[in-house]
């Protein structure tokens, strides 16, 4: 199908695109990668009036490390960084190993050369991962509107079902995600049909050891098993406060699965595959990111 009529606006900057959104009211919305958007206009789901495209705004790209910016712990990404900058950089891997590890499962790579960290997260798809990835890293979402800038807890971001904190006319800026503690590791797995399809269950996990091994702190997040990001907080009280044995391992993803999870049933997989999907990746990924946090590989 071809897309409702609409007209097309190229701001050059943040604040012109802001004034543009402002002016044109609630049938105007922002265009980045295109790789939601467009599909959804295509099959008339979305009939926005007009696109106002971001292209143009460098200002929104590039991947920062703390003190580059002078205000800014762990790491910064600008909206309009694509998922294929966000892969590729060696500074992400370094100092987001869960994004880095999350990233070559979204799509495929044709999508991650035009789909963009701003997209994703504004776009808030429950089978998406970057959601998942930003609630278990604890980031910040960086927005700019009329009213000048804010900055958002990513874990009240996420409202609901494709719903966000987003207020009318204001743009995603950036994602700011916090270092590791010492003695951290972190692990993400995914089910999908086929290598690129969305995910049927996703989980990262985020796991801290003290000098005894015992864990002082976990983060257990999910995709595809509910109307947005998932945290699995059952399962994260049952692993906390305890030596990441295979017994710790298996209740914490016995109790995700059981209490943390409202997974939908669809073509795709029933929910009770889906629960089950989720027992054995939930204790996959704790197991993985407990070895990593101890110094393993
Ligand atoms: C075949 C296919 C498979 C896919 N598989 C996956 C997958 O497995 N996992 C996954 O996570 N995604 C998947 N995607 C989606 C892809 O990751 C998109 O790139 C992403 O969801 C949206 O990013 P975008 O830059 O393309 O945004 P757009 O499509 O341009 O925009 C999406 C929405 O966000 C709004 N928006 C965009 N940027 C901003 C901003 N800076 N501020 C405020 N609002 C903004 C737009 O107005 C629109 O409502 C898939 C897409 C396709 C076509």
């Amino acid at each position: 199908m071809k897309p409702a009529p609409f007209r097309y606006l190229r701001p050059s900057s943040v604040d012109e695109a802001i004034s543009v959104l402002a002016a044109e009211g609630y049938g105007a919305k922002p265009l980045a990668g295109g790789q939601s958007l467009i599909p959804t206009m295509n099959f008339r789901l979305a009939l926005p009036a007009v696109l106002v495209d971001l292209g143009r705004l460098d200002e929104l790209r590039g991947i920062r490390e703390a003190g580059a910016s002078g205000a800014v712990d762990g790491l910064y990404i600008g909206a309009m960084t694509r998922h294929s900058d966000v892969e590729r950089s060696a500074v992400v891997r370094e100092r987001a190993p869960l994004l880095a590890e999350a990233m070559p499962w979204i799509a495929h790579p044709q999508i991650r050369n035009r789909g963009t960290v701003g997209g994703s997260l504004a776009h808030a798809d429950p089978a998406a991962e970057l959601p998942a990835v930003m609630l278990a890293l604890d980031a910040r979402i960086h927005l700019r509107g009329p009213g000048g800038d804010r900055t958002v807890q990513y874990c009240d971001f996420c409202t609901g079902f494709f719903s966000t904190a987003l207020a009318p006319n204001e743009l995603v800026t950036g994602v700011e995600i916090p270092a590791l503690p010492s003695g951290t590791g972190t692990a993400f797995e995914e089910i999908s049909r086929r290598r690129g399809d969305f995910a049927l269950v996703g989980v990262c996990a985020v796991v801290s050891l003290d000098a005894s091994g015992t864990c002082s702190s976990v983060a257990v997040t999910m995709l595809s098993v509910g109307d947005g990001p998932v945290c699995a907080k059952t399962a994260e009280d049952v692993f906390r406060g305890r030596a990441p044995t295979t017994e710790a391992i298996r209740e914490a993803a016995e109790a995700a699965a059981a209490h943390d999870i409202d997974p939908p049933a669809d073509i795709h997989a029933s929910a009770a595959y889906r629960r089950q999907l989720t027992r054995v990746i939930v204790a996959r990924a704790l197991e993985t990111a407990a070895r990593r946090a101890a110094g393993g590989r």
